[in-house]
């Protein structure tokens, strides 16, 4: 079995390592070999022709996990490209096809944005030699192939990209303004009012960039992107801080861009949103930070499953020793239920808006999904049950101390993780540090992680505070569907174990069917008026939220995943006339 060595470079930190100590420690370097060297960039180069390969002592001592000494599967063959002489290496790309929309599903840090670089002709392939090929070399290589078809458009200038970044976030710095005169600078196809439109986008034109939501910010990164005269629209993460109605809607428009004369690419981890967005799907795998393979297109729901399965029958590939597994009907904390805050109707008015609750209680043991759209009251409700607000009408039987993570993290911070973190390391070694795999970030700036490393760590930072009731605004933003899974695993612990009451909001309907003992629904107009139901049985709520969304779902057999129905399809009617939009 061929086997590769590899340093993340951008991990790499050896001053903060105490200098070089892979390279000390390695026992063929003692031995007066040159397994790892200081490379010409500073950090640690690693020879993998040298390497033993028995041998894992650099991999165990780096303290920051940069170093990967993995066994490849045979059949991989070679490189597409490979970063340096010890970098990631990418060994095949997804190719897009005019009229429909490419999902690519993987784990983060698997080479989802190395091989839409390529696409996007921001990057040239090198097949592992210090150069880029020339574009004969990468049309022959792909002889016979759909990917022969584009790159030869891409050699006579047929292919124009358009690409949506993931990090919506960054967007503020990268351009300042109002909305609507950034929106008018890329519209090079004059649809401009259709798109405005689509996204609904109307409210906000004319506020600052730097003034926006995260949701509005990730409709106006849709939005610049599709104006583009492009024919390869690419989306990285386009349902981020989209409420599940507004990532309905996405799908939709996202969709409408794929014509005979243009195809879109989309990078999703919402398998809810993945499904329903994708025509075909290819599965990445291989091992994160390290190396990364892309699986034949494949059918949405095979895709998914395959992925979930860990297993790739027609590659002949397992590429995880486990299979995802969902479960339907989680099992509720033994014993009686120990209420922590309890209300009867509670009215609030704040400006123009209005929210009212009807009765209910959280108990402690338990978390409490949240589902609605943006701007319909979820956090004023718990800011009254903190006592941050006071309720102009109606009761809470008492007040609770909350402990709470934004939905928007993004920082700049050169804070190390580890002094943000002091309190988890201290107290929640086991339940929260080592489960969410945080240990090799403690040593880094928070400005340098990524979204999905920034965001593990503030749900630890959240969890780690002395509180009764902890409050997470879309925990999942950033996070692939492997670390989605395990996050509501932690949380769920976490709560059960301490007794103390987890409320998350969220918009992927996987993650809150998974996570969430009960749950609360919010309706109404986003900014005008909430009304905030239950908790209720998860089944319950979820009926009530999906007939307020008016959409079906059901349960895939294999995986037993949730999937919305197609409007008016038999499941569908069948569903609506059986009172069971959340089908089992
Ligand atoms: P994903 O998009 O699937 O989360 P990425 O494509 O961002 O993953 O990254 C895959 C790997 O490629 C990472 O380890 C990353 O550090 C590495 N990588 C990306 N760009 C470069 C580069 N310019 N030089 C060296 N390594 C890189
Ligand atoms: Fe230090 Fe790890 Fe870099 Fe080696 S790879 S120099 S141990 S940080």
């Amino acid at each position: 079995m061929p086997r590769i060595a590899v340093i993340e470079k951008d991990k790499c930190n050896p001053t903060g390592c105490g200098g070089y100590l892979c390279i000390r420690t390695c026992p063929l370097n003692r031995a007066g070999k040159e397994a790892i060297v200081v490379g010409a960039d500073g950090k640690a180069e690693i020879h993998e022709e040298v390497v033993n390969d028995a041998c894992q002592v650099c991999v165990k001592i780096c303290p920051y996990g940069a170093i990967h000494m993995v066994n490849l599967p045979s059949e991989v063959g070679n490189p597409l490209h490979k970063y340096g002489r010890d970098g990631f290496r990418l060994y095949s790309l997804p190719y897009p096809i005019f009229g429909k929309v490419v999902g690519i599903l993987g784990v983060n840090g698997i080479g989802k944005s190395v091989a839409i670089k390529i696409l996007a002709q921001v990057e040239s392939p090198n097949f592992a030699r210090d150069k880029p090929a020339d574009m004969q070399e990468i049309i022959d290589h792909f002889k016979g192939t759909e990917a022969q078809l584009f790159f030869q458009k891409v050699r006579d200038g047929n292919i124009k990209v358009a690409y949506k970044p993931q990090a919506v976030d960054l967007l503020p710095r990268a351009a300042a303004g109002k909305v609507r005169d950034l929106l008018l600078k890329v519209d090079e196809q004059g649809r401009f009012e259709k798109v405005v439109s689509d996204l609904e986008l109307k409210d906000f034109l004319d506020n600052e960039l730097s003034q926006i939501s995260g949701g509005e910010l990730q409709r106006v990164a849709l939005a610049a992107t599709a104006l583009k005269a492009a024919n390869l629209f690419i989306f990285d993460e386009p349902s981020t801080y989209l409420d599940i109605r507004q990532r309905i809607k996405m799908s939709g428009f996202v969709q409408s861009l794929s014509t005979a004369d243009s195809g879109v690419i989309a990078v999703e981890h919402d398998l809810i949103i993945l499904d329903y967005i994708a025509d075909l799907v290819h599965v990445m795998y291989g091992e994160s930070g390290a190396y990364g393979v892309v699986s034949l297109p494949k059918a949405t729901r095979n895709a998914i499953n395959s992925y979930l399965a860990g297993m790739l029958r027609e590659e002949n590939v397992r590429f995880r020793a486990y299979p995802i597994k969902f479960k339907q009907g989680l099992p509720q904390s033994a014993g009686k239920p120990i209420r922590l805050v309890g209300w009867t109707e509670v009215k609030k008015a704040l400006g123009s808006f209005s929210l009212s609750a009807e009765p209910g209680s959280f108990n402690r043991h338990e978390v409490v999904g949240i589902v609605g759209e943006n701007g319909i009251g979820k956090t004023t409700f718990i800011r009254m049950l903190a006592g941050v607000l006071k309720q102009d009408s109606g009761e809470l039987d008492s007040q609770v101390k909350v402990s709470y993570k934004a939905q928007y993290i993004s920082t700049e911070s050169e804070e190390s993780v580890a002094s943000i973190l002091s309190n988890a390391v201290d107290k929640h070694e086991a339940r929260i540090i080592r489960p969410l795999d945080l240990k090799n970030l403690l040593l880094r700036p928070l400005s340098k992680l990524s979204g999905g490393e920034l965001q593990r760590v503030a749900i630890a930072a959240c969890l780690a505070r002395e509180a009764d009731l902890y409050l997470l605004d879309e925990p999942s933003a950033y996070l692939d569907v492997e670390q989605r899974l395990l996050v509501a695993k932690v949380i769920r612990e976490f709560a059960d174990t301490f007794g103390k009451t987890a409320v998350v909001v969220d918009h992927d309907l996987l993650f809150i069917d998974q996570i969430s003992d009960r749950l609360m629904v919010f309706t109404g107009r986003p900014a005008v008026s909430g009304h905030a139901t239950g908790p209720l049985p998860v089944e319950d709520g979820m009926n009530s939220f999906l007939a307020e969304l008016g959409i079906t779902m059901r349960r895939d057999p294999e995986s037993k995943r949730p999937r919305i129905n197609k409007q008016d399809s038999q499941l569908d009617r069948k569903q609506r006339a059986e009172g069971k939009l959340y089908g089992g």
